[in-house]
């Protein structure tokens, strides 16, 4: 049984900041920030590997855009045996609960299929079991840093900001907000044009007839694309691509009526969730290019324009879509889908070539073959069968911070490189690494972006090169 961190605190104390005391709320050896699939997953392994450690989430779910951003499925990473432990237990811990992998579909790009509800919960009890003390509805606010070295981090919390004390910091926010706090250089966007990845608003539908909206889809239509049994079945269609989907020309006859626009009409998805009868989650609206995931003032539009299309793509299945005559609107996302923002420049940088020489590093955490997927820039072919990829360990660590790494979907990668290893998969086995590393920084009292992943004895390494 693991002891959990308040139960080591050796009195509260305050760290100066801002001309303020703050109250210490924490003192750990390994501090969280988001609890997103790979700062989740980070956690995890740092409690399980002897850490003490504190998971810092600004919203009231572990599982980030899997769940507060509705992102269903986890797509596969098409890169033979790339599962790492956290990610087989995860399997199985979804299938014990009935939501099984979907295997009669011959090459499915889903990974697993996921319940938002039953994953936050599954999560908890992940922490609850591996030690992790999480810390909801708190914000990371800042960093205070002695030289190169974060000493504590500032948080919101109901309470007044209270601060958190650590030996090694993770970033798992997705938007390298600690990282760049303490110093360390980022990218944001695409060189070619400054934008990020277009974002998504994504929600769910309830009250489908899905039996009949399979049959129209794939009997009626005969749509290629939606070749999944119910439970998980799948509907699609993407203007952007070169590919053409039969369900564009429904899409296309709302623009002609005047009931959607172009840009409700661009991107399409639609995934049934098992275990929620009748209910589709939708990967969709997707927000035209001009909202940015990195501007406060246009992500805040962005949430309001996306509202408005919600509502205009629902009312347009409601009227033509067979199966959606009774249907509502019975989600929105608590989160915008941002697929890309900030990205650390860290010891090794990763770009498109090392997708397509399927680069190999001694110090690689994991193995991914996603194809590229750049909204509306670039999608590249799919590598050949058994190809793959791998991400060093230095992706994750700077010169700048001695005490920090960084995981998921922020690691030092090019912007097309990182519209590949963003999948869900990939960036929970990042973290398994991160959080690997973090206790080993602390155990053998080496600086975090020291940690010479290839040196940690193999059976301790969630990952090892072969
Ligand atoms: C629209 C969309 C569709 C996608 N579709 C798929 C798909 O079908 N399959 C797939 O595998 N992948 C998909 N992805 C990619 C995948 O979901 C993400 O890349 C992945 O979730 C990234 O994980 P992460 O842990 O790095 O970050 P996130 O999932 O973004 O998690 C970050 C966490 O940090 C928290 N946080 C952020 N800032 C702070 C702060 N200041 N203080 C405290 N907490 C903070 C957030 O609340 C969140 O919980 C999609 C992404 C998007 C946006």
């Amino acid at each position: 049984m693991h002891s959990s961190v308040s139960s080591h605190i050796k009195g509260f104390g305050a760290v100066s900041y801002a001309r303020k005391n703050i109250p210490v709320l924490f003192d750990a050896d390994v501090c969280v920030t988001g609890g997103g699939p790979s700062g989740m997953a980070a956690a995890v392994q740092s409690a399980e590997h002897g850490a003490r450690t504190v998971l810092i989430e600004r919203g009231i779910a572990l599982g980030g855009l899997q769940t507060l951003g509705n992102v269903i499925p986890c797509m596969t990473s098409f890169a033979p045996d790339s599962d790492t432990p956290f990610v087989k237990t995860l399997k199985e811990r979804l299938s014990a609960e009935g939501i099984e992998f979907d295997d009669r579909t011959e090459g499915s790009e889903v990974s697993i299929w996921t319940n938002p509800e039953i994953l936050s919960r599954i999560y908890d009890d992940m922490c609850e079991k591996s030690g992790v003390e999480v810390l909801y509805n708190a914000v990371f606010v800042d960093t205070v840093m002695e030289g190169k070295s974060i000493s504590a981090v500032i948080v919101q919390t109901m309470a007044g900001l209270r601060a958190i004390k650590s030996r090694v910091f993770i970033d798992g926010t997705g938007d390298a907000v600690l990282a760049r706090s303490a110093g360390v250089p980022c990218e944001c966007g695409y060189e070619k044009t400054g934008r990020n990845q277009p974002m998504s608003f994504r929600f769910e539908i309830g009250g489908i007839d899905m039996e009949r909206l399979y049959d129209y889809i794939t009997n009626e239509l005969k749509d290629p694309w939606c070749k999944s049994p119910l439970p998980h079945f799948t509907m699609a269609e993407a203007r952007h691509r070169a590919v053409k989907y039969v369900l564009e020309d429904f899409m296309a006859k709302g623009i002609e009526t005047g009931e959607l626009t172009e840009a409700d009409a661009e991107y399409m998805q639609g995934f049934a969730i098992v275990g929620k009868p009748g209910t589709m989650s939708m990967n969709c609206p997707e927000l035209p290019a001009e909202y940015s995931a990195s501007d406060p003032l246009s992500y805040s539009r962005g949430v309001r324009e996306g509202r408005r299309m919600i509502h205009r793509i629902t009312q347009y299945f409601i009227n033509h879509m067979p199966g959606f005559e009774n249907a509502y609107i019975a989600k929105e996302a608590s989160m915008l889908g941002a697929r890309e923002s900030w990205r650390i420049r860290g010891k090794v940088y990763l770009t498109e070539d090392d997708y397509h020489n399927e680069s190999r590093f001694p110090d690689a955490v994991a193995r991914t073959a996603w194809f590229i997927d750049a909204h509306g820039e670039k999608i590249s072919e799919k590598l050949p069968k058994g190809a793959y990829y791998e991400i060093p360990f230095r992706a994750m660590v700077a010169d700048e911070a001695e005490n920090l790494i960084v995981s998921g979907r922020c690691i030092s990668a090019s912007f097309i490189l990182q519209a590949s290893m963003r999948i869900q998969v990939t960036c929970m086995s990042i973290g398994e690494a991160a959080g690997i590393a973090a206790a080993w920084s602390v155990r053998n009292d080496i600086p975090a972006n020291e940690v010479d992943w290839s040196k940690i004895p193999a059976d301790v390494r969630s990952y090892v090169s072969e």
